[in-house]
């Protein structure tokens, strides 16, 4: 079933085709979903994702999503200190919390090195990491960037970089297997 292009449904399935992973299809079946369901219902997401853009911002410390200044990772004094786990995506954080028995803190580098796309060492603020580790008490740098092209190059370029600082640098991979 095709959709007037001008309707008020023609915007909202405008909206939802912007959305990763939400095709033409998808968003006209999402639409009509939404104009099916009870109008309480339905505002409840747009509250939510009213929510997350005023309320969540990245933590100043390791930028994860962070409700305050600090994230609930950096906010918690039962974490091990001494341990960084360095990865691309907050999302991955919550992949690892899941997983396994991680109790150290994070750093989030919002993406990885990618020269064609112009993305450099400036734009993943490594500078960040290598201030944390300069400012003393780490002990373990875990990279956990995605094993991409990217997040192994971005791995290769952490370890050079820290290497000076005398930290123990290790790669474990996380994320989406590859192949
Ligand atoms: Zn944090």
């Amino acid at each position: 079933m095709g959709i007037d292009q001008r309707g008020l449904l023609a915007r909202l399935v405008k909206e939802l085709v912007r959305l990763p992973g939400v095709g033409q299809k998808s968003a006209q079946r999402l639409a009509f979903h939404l104009l099916k369901t009870e109008r309480d219902e339905a505002l409840r997401l747009a509250d939510a994702i009213r929510a997350v853009k005023d309320g969540l911002a990245f933590c100043r410390q390791c930028r994860n999503i962070a409700e305050g200044e600090l994230c609930e990772f950096c906010l918690d004094p039962k974490r091990d200190q001494s341990k960084i786990l360095v990865v691309e995506e907050p999302s991955t954080i919550y992949a690892v919390e899941r997983a396994a028995g991680y109790r150290g803190l994070y750093h989030v580098l919002l993406g990885s090195l990618s020269p064609l796309d112009g993305v450099g060492p400036g734009d993943i603020r490594a500078d960040e990491l290598v201030e944390r580790v300069k400012a003393g008490g780490v002990e373990e740098v875990i990279l956990a960037t995605n094993p991409t092209i990217e997040g192994e190059a971005t791995a290769i370029y952490l370890t050079r970089l820290l290497k000076p600082f005398g930290v123990r640098v290790s790669r474990i991979a996380y994320g989406i297997p590859v192949g």
